[in-house]
């Protein structure tokens, strides 16, 4: 099993928390990306798995659908030249609102796209300006609409809490509202402060505060309270899921196997290796249009590291590490490995100490100090 990333570094305009890898005003350059994507997903050298077939594949960024339709469709088909995928292989798309009309809705679906992930962020007008985002709350709903309408079942939502000014009831509001519009998948992430952004030069000239720790666990706690009670799973610390509609492709880092991925930074893991790509989009072309590889780094990973990966990404997951995943990867249980820890945390509260070592509720709001001792 193993899936593909593909980055799409481009956006429309560059959002006041925006730490990723992607940029606005680069219009003329899309074309030359394609370009250098589709080469490197048909010709890459590395995979050497033999026929494994690709049970997902991410169109991540960025805003992957912000390039043109015809671009979109030449990296799926290079993604379809290149590998053999699984029937059922879970094919995701991130989008934002303002890039979602009907025309290309139903492009994305005719293309084989069977789940899109949308990035609301919030509901609340006032707050999506203070994240310059580049759509309304009226967009964001009606972009989620025309997704059920053309026939898209599995769409995720992300939301944003603890931004500067949001209150528990604002929080509510964008909960509320959102389980209304009834998506598959919720995933929500704190709000965290990058340094160089617009966002941290306002708090910095004191135009806007930052959210205090306290109110953010109260605002987490609110979010998994809420939507387990509207029949949603708590899966993954960050993620929800209602019908079984668990992202494949998160999965497959969570459970720490194999993904490759394609574009400018897009990081690859191979049983013990691995890579990264140029994050730079034009060092990146620039290295593929002279045959060579876009890769600056490839680090091969001890057993030592291997296990105390999968330990914190599988501690992750809500139901914790499995034991007979970990050993058939390793030859040995996690509590052979990390029982003196495990009975640490345990005596802390942090962690549930059985067969199947996972995450309390206590440990929920301080699993990257959880995750820390694992490292
Ligand atoms: S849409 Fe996403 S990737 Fe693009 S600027 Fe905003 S936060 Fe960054």
């Amino acid at each position: 099993m193993f899936g593909l990333y593909i980055h799409i570094p481009f956006c429309r305009r560059k959002c006041s928390y925006c730490d990723f890898n992607s940029y606005a005003g680069m219009e003329d350059f899309h074309v030359s990306y394609v370009d250098a994507l589709v080469k490197e997903i048909k010709f890459n050298p590395s995979y050497p798995g033999g026929l494994r077939e690709v049970i997902s594949i991410y169109l991540g960024g960025g805003t992957p659908t912000f390039l043109h339709h015809s671009l979109l469709e030449r990296v799926l088909c290079a993604c379809h030249d290149g590998f053999i995928l699984s029937p059922e292989a879970e094919i995701s798309i991130e989008a934002n609102p303002e890039t979602l009309d009907g025309e290309t809705l139903r492009f994305l679906k005719r293309m084989g796209f069977n789940r899109l992930s949308i990035g609301i962020q919030s509901l609340n007008d006032r707050l999506l300006r203070i994240l310059g985002r580049g759509h309304t709350v009226e967009e964001a709903v009606e972009a989620l609409l025309i997704a059920r309408k053309v026939g898209f079942e599995n769409v995720n939502v992300d939301l944003i809490f603890g931004i500067p000014t949001e209150s528990l009831g604002d929080w509510m509001r964008t909960l509320q509202r959102v389980i209304d519009l009834e998506p598959t998948h919720i995933s929500t992430y704190p709000l965290e402060i990058y340094p160089g952004t617009e966002m941290e030069r306002r708090i910095l000239r004191g135009e806007l505060e930052e959210v205090g720790e306290d109110e953010q666990a109260d605002m987490y706690l609110l979010a998994r309270d809420l939507l387990t009670l509207h029949g949603f799973e708590h899966y993954e610390i960050s993620n929800f899921t209602r019908d079984g509609y668990r992202c494949r492709h998160n999965l497959l880092y969570w459970e720490n196997d194999d993904y490759l991925g394609f574009g400018a930074g897009a990081h690859s893991h191979l049983g013990n290796i691995r890579f990264c790509n140029l994050s730079d989009p034009l060092q990146y072309v620039g290295e593929i249009k002279k045959r060579r590889s876009a890769r600056i780094r490839r680090d091969e990973l001890t057993r030592e590291m291997l296990l105390s990966e999968t330990m914190f990404l599988n501690l992750r997951l809500l139901e914790g590490v499995d034991p007979k995943r970990f050993g058939e990867k390793f030859g040995l249980l996690p509590q052979d490995v990390y029982g003196e820890k495990l009975r640490d945390l345990a005596q802390k509260g942090l962690v549930n100490f059985g067969e199947r070592p996972k995450l309390t509720e206590k440990g929920l709001l301080l699993a990257n100090y959880v995750f820390s001792e694992f490292l």
